[in-house]
């Protein structure tokens, strides 16, 4: 049985302040939680890439995380393990509404990473959501207060966001914007800005891309507190 237990927590906890990036070979060396655990095991993901060896730690502490790295170097776990370690610590429940909300430029793009949160996540006891639009409206409508992790688009958060009075950002802890620089390309930014708005600002926000663009620094240096860089060199 993988049950929640208040000792595991406290144990979990207590080594968030010891984690060092530089030690770390195996997710097994992070303190993660056992229902983590045992699905990154049984995907066989045992050792983790340098995008999420040196963020993972930084964000389970509740830091911001600004993440620059290229495609295919694993950015979907550096936030979804957190995200799920968030809800979990917190003990989280079904009722207790959004907790994190991931925001992806394309629908393809959040259709992989509810894929991989399904695998991830497969222990943990959390409702997800998809909001790509190009689906039923009213269905999401009435489901998606009921989901504790969202994975958007922007466009279409936003319409929930305007036209939805059962939608509640405000329980919403941690924001995940994927692919920050594409969402900009792509025309978002506007979007993005009035989906920041509707946001609880004492939240926790990672913040992923494969470029180091400085629009996507002025984005973050609006929303981000004290944020960590990975992947920036010494060009930051
Ligand atoms: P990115 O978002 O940076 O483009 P993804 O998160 O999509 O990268 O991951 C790229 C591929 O690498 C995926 O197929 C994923 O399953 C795999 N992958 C990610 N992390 C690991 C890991 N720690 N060990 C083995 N494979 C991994
Ligand atoms: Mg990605």
């Amino acid at each position: 049985k993988l049950a929640a237990t208040e000792t595991e927590i406290q144990e979990l906890r207590a080594k968030y302040n010891e984690i060092d990036p530089e030690t770390i070979k195996t997710f097994a060396q992070f303190p993660l939680s056992q229902k983590t655990q045992k699905a990154l095991s049984e995907a066989k993901y045992t050792t983790p890439t340098e995008v999420q060896r040196l963020s993972i730690g930084h964000a389970l502490q509740g830091k911001d995380v600004l993440g620059a790295a290229i495609t295919g170097s694993g950015k979907t776990l550096a936030f979804l393990i957190p995200v799920l370690e968030h809800l979990y610590m917190n003990k989280w429940s079904r009722t207790d509404g959004v907790g994190a909300i991931i925001i992806s430029p394309t629908r393809e793009l959040a259709y992989q990473i509810f894929e991989t949160l399904k695998k991830i996540g497969k222990y943990h006891d959390f409702s997800a959501g998809l909001i790509i639009g190009g689906k039923n409206l009213k269905f999401e409508r009435t489901r998606m207060d009921q989901c504790n992790i969202l994975i958007c688009t922007p466009g279409r958060l936003l319409q929930h966001m305007d036209e939805n009075p059962l939608f509640n950002a405000t329980t919403m802890e941690v924001l995940v914007l994927d692919e920050a620089d594409r969402c900009l390309d792509m025309g978002f930014q506007k979007t993005l800005n009035s989906i920041i708005e509707n946001f609880p600002p004492d939240r926790q926000t990672l913040l992923f891309s494969a470029t180091q663009t400085n629009t996507v620094e002025d984005l973050a240096r609006l929303n981000l507190k004290d944020p960590v860089y990975v992947g920036y060199g010494t060009a930051k």
